[in-house]
């Protein structure tokens, strides 16, 4: 008989394990918090149950069933986890700390691979393998608790996948974060790379998440050189899905924008961008290109990443860049590719 996997229940789910065990709801209480608060490894760490109920326990479920499969340091102290699920597939999650905060942020992947194939990343590269269920999104989250021994305050849904074609297992995932890690809302943001009809679909539930679009780029032609999606979801219909979410949420959403040397870097393409978001309730996130193999895109300079950065700022928006994590262990974005 397979094991119950505890990683990734809900408080119901407890509940009904603990009905099924003849013990009272305060147990799946107990259970609930070991699990999602103090993190433990196996079922014998959760010292405030019996013996003999551990033992019970520990006959129909375990922990968790996914493994580290590899462990890397980077020198500004992000970590990169390669993680093993029980069909042999592994994924990347990441955990970044900002020295300047007690943040604790994990980058979680949504899917093993991705089929959205733009042009500049190595998930992308890797194509798409599948879905992930929604404990095993969790189990990402798990992992770096048990791990570190620390609670992450931020998830970022930056990892490999497009979310938003997984929304059956991201939703949930989300609400797990939310309820059971007690992770707010509003330190939960989702990235796409634009599923315009995802976007009204979060639009209706009016999601209480950040959501981040990854534009990259101001203009048509030149976005469907680096993103097919692009042709399926184009840029002007994209801003009316876009709109429509700001309207519906009252929330404000991100701008990711990728500076890619001499292609999107340009005076050109950033006064485009200006004039595009103009409009839209958002603030930027500009990140410099990482390098990855198999392509010819370059960094860009520092002096057009600020040039870029103050022709934004001067349409009135915030903007920041976003500081390079673990590239040195290619964990930085876009560097993912489950190797
Ligand atoms: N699929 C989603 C979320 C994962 S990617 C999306 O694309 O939005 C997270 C971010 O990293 C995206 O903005 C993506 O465009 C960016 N990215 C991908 N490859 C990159 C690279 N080589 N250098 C810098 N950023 C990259
Ligand atoms: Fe997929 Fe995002 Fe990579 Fe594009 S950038 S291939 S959407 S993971």
């Amino acid at each position: 008989m397979n094991k119950i996997i505890l990683s990734g229940q809900t408080q119901d789910e407890f509940e009904i394990l603990a009905e099924k065990l003849n013990v009272s709801k305060f147990r799946a209480r107990q259970i609930h918090n070991w699990i999602y608060l103090k993190s433990v490894k196996t079922i014998d760490e959760m010292t405030d149950l019996s013996k003999d109920f551990r033992e019970k326990l520990s006959e129909i479920a375990e922990v968790s069933d996914v493994e580290i499969t590899t462990k890397q340091i980077s020198q500004d102290g992000t970590i990169k986890y390669l993680i093993k699920y029980p069909d042999g597939n592994c994924v990347e999650t990441v955990l970044m700390r900002f020295d300047n905060r007690a943040n604790l942020t994990a980058c979680v992947s949504s899917q093993i691979g991705c089929a959205i194939n733009c042009a500049f990343c190595a998930t992308g590269k890797r194509g798409f393998i599948r879905n992930l269920t929604t404990s095993e999104i969790v189990e990402q989250v798990l992992t770096i608790q048990r791990d570190t021994g620390l609670r992450v305050t931020n998830v970022v849904f930056m990892g490999q996948g497009e979310p938003l074609l997984n929304l059956g297992n991201v939703l949930p995932a989300l609400k797990i974060f939310n309820e059971n890690f007690q992770i707010g809302a509003r330190r939960i943001t989702i990235s796409t790379s634009g599923v315009i009809p995802q976007i009204n679909k979060l639009a209706e539930l009016d999601m209480q998440s950040t959501l981040a679009l990854s534009l990259h780029a101001p203009v048509s032609e030149i976005r469907k050189q680096i993103m097919p999606i692009e042709n399926k979801y184009p840029l002007p219909e994209l801003k009316k899905a876009l709109k429509n979410y700001i309207d519906k949420t009252g929330r404000r959403i991100t701008i990711e924008y990728l500076l890619i040397k001499d292609l999107t870097d340009t005076l050109d393409m950033a006064k485009q961008t200006s004039i595009f978001l103009r409009d839209l309730k958002c603030n930027i996130n500009l990140i410099p290109y990482n390098p990855i193999d198999k392509n010819d895109f370059q960094k860009p300079s520092n002096n057009s990443v600020m040039r870029f950065k103050s022709i934004l700022e001067h349409s009135g928006k915030k903007v920041t860049i976003r500081l390079e994590r673990g590239a040195d262990i290619d964990a930085a974005c876009g560097q993912l590719a489950g190797k």
